[in-house]
């Protein structure tokens, strides 16, 4: 990875969350940031005027992780905008959560479609697209390795995410780029709050030896540490940042 050339990153649903996080603290690492997002349009725009007030570079654009053309349209935007690409975080995913014997087709489906062949688009793509020296960041769970019910179709997706992850570590270390998964465990956002009770969240809480819910910026800073230089050596790893819970 030169260190005289601006890097830019593709962050995969970036409008909130973990990768809104992912994207600001990128930003302030000094590289520019392709902002994706599905629907939150504004949401997007915010993150990228933040960035932008911030002196940093950023752009929001739309595109479906789960359609065939979705990460190619974030290449195309990076390159357009800002010459070319050097991280893709494939972060976008989705959580829908039933015991197995009540998951119907479209629910399990979309995840599927989502979390694990949209980061295969997300890596497929990266490997013919990114610059040489570059990183691939995928996102899996700490829910593998837990596998408590009703996390079956979700632990599944993101099984298969680690899987490639492995796999792809080996495919492209030859262009110098390293491919790496972050596994959090339960991360204080949307996706973790949503259809929750007080009662659940503490119950939860309980099961992690620090005693909180992680924040995003916490899962950002395990992304801007493998995205760096100075992560270089870190390859085909899986990063559980979890508060100790597994
Ligand atoms: P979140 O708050 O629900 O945010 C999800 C983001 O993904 C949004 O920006 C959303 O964009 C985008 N997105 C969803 N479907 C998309 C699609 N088809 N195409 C493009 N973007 C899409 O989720 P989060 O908690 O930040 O999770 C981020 C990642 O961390 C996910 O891969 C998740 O599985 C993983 N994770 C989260 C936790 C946790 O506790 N939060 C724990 C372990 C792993 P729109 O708003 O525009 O739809």
């Amino acid at each position: 990875m030169t260190n005289d050339r601006e890097r830019v990153a593709i962050v995969t649903g970036a409008s909130k969350g973990i990768g809104a996080a992912i994207a600001k603290r990128l930003a302030r690492d000094g590289i520019a940031v392709v902002v994706n997002y599905a629907s939150s349009r504004e949401a997007a725009d915010a993150v990228v005027a933040e960035i932008e007030a911030g002196g940093g570079k950023a752009v929001a654009v739309q595109a479906d992780i789960g359609s065939p053309n979705g990460v190619a349209d974030l290449f195309d935007a990076a390159e357009k905008n800002f010459g070319g690409a050097d991280i893709l975080v494939n972060n976008a995913g989705i959580m829908k959560l039933a015991p197995l014997a009540e998951m119907d087709d479209a629910a399990f489906e979309q995840q599927v479609t989502i979390n694990m062949t949209g980061t295969f688009r997300g890596i497929r793509e990266a490997g013919r697209r990114l610059r040489d020296g570059g990183r691939i960041i995928n996102f899996s769970s700490s829910v593998v390795g837990v596998y408590g019910p009703n996390y079956g179709a979700y632990a599944a997706s993101k099984a298969a995410v680690e899987a490639m992850t492995h796999v792809a570590s080996k495919e492209l270390g030859k262009r110098g780029i390293t491919v790496n998964a972050v596994a959090p465990g339960p991360v204080e956002t949307d996706m973790f709050m949503t259809g929750k009770s007080d009662e659940l969240v503490q119950r939860i809480v309980g099961t992690i030896p620090l005693g909180r819910l992680g924040q995003p910026e916490e899962i950002a800073s395990v992304v801007s540490f493998l995205a760096s230089p100075e992560g270089g050596w870190v390859n085909g790893q899986v990063l559980r940042a979890n508060g100790g819970m597994i």
